[in-house]
């Protein structure tokens, strides 16, 4: 019988926010697989497991995969861990679990800690619908270039930096998607853990020198959020349009005034059309 891969998620600083069921996962499974062995190996050590560990880390994602498949047709049960956070996420692990499928190898995620969803959470920021980019590439016409794509977005967008790139980052964020307000979310769920929410260019006044982790988060277009609104109303009837800010308890000539401005046209030609109407 074909072995399972288990896709643990390990906690991204404070070693308590991990999972009894990820630990027993790693007590019970006959190989671990880990992006870096030495560092799953202090937090295995930390948890008295002792296990077989194979290394699978981004450079050799592909051969390693071939490797770790054979032993999952073997029988071998396998967990699957990155450095912090759950694997796949910005981790490797995606080219592992598409070829376990495609093997009819089960494929079991183990919940826990992702470092996007924290920041999302306590951001402030809207959680309903966001967009997570990961890393921008570290060439900077391709990190100009995913910027530019995400100008318009409306949607809370969610971005992960490297301490030493992360003023260049926010250089480039104030210059193409403008002042928006935008969240650092720093050392979660550690000692020094912080939010800094304000607009880029204060934030970048004021800090010099970065340390730790960061998710940057960034408040979606308002602009066009605005758009979208106008063009959804300009979609309805003058009637739908006029219930629209009436039950906002506008009164009828400040509507009529919204109205005309939203469709571009004379507030005369709206008034008209609601006295004809009578
Ligand atoms: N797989 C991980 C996850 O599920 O969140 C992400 C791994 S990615 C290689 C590392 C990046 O995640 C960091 O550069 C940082 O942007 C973010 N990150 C990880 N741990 C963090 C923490 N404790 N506080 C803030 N950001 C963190």
């Amino acid at each position: 019988m074909n072995g399972k891969l288990y896709l643990v998620a390990t906690p991204i600083g404070n070693l308590e926010d991990i999972t009894l069921r990820a630990l027993k996962i790693l007590k019970e499974v006959d190989i671990i697989a880990a992006e870096d062995t030495r560092h799953t190996l202090g937090l295995l050590n930390h948890f008295e497991i002792s296990k077989p560990l194979i290394s699978y880390y981004k450079q050799n994602e592909k051969s390693k995969s071939e490797i770790l498949i054979k032993k999952l047709l073997e029988g071998n049960n396998i967990a699957l861990v990155s450095d912090a956070g759950t694997p796949g996420i910005s981790d490797p692990g995606e080219e592992i679990v598409r070829k376990a499928i495609e093997n009819n190898i089960d494929v079991i995620p183990i919940p826990g800690c992702s470092a996007l969803i924290n920041a999302l959470i306590a951001s402030g920021l809207p959680t309903k619908e966001f967009l997570f980019i990961g890393f921008l590439s570290a060439l900077k016409k391709e990190k100009r270039e995913k910027l530019e794509e995400i100008k318009y977005e409306t949607r809370t967008i969610i971005l992960y930096e490297a301490p030493h790139k992360l003023k260049d980052t926010l250089e480039c964020i104030l210059e193409i998607l403008g002042n928006r307000k935008i969240v650092l979310a720093r050392e979660l769920t550690k000692i020094h853990e912080e939010f800094i929410r304000d607009t880029v260019s204060n934030i970048l006044s004021q800090i010099e020198e970065v340390k730790g982790e960061f998710v940057i988060l960034i408040d979606g277009n308002i602009e066009s959020q605005k758009d979208v609104e106008k063009a959804n109303l300009n979609d309805k009837t003058l009637e739908e349009h006029y219930d629209f800010y009436d039950r906002q308890g506008l009164c009828k000539k400040e509507i009529i005034k919204k109205i005309a401005k939203d469709r571009d046209v004379n507030k005369n030609e709206i008034y008209q059309y609601f006295i004809n109407k009578k």
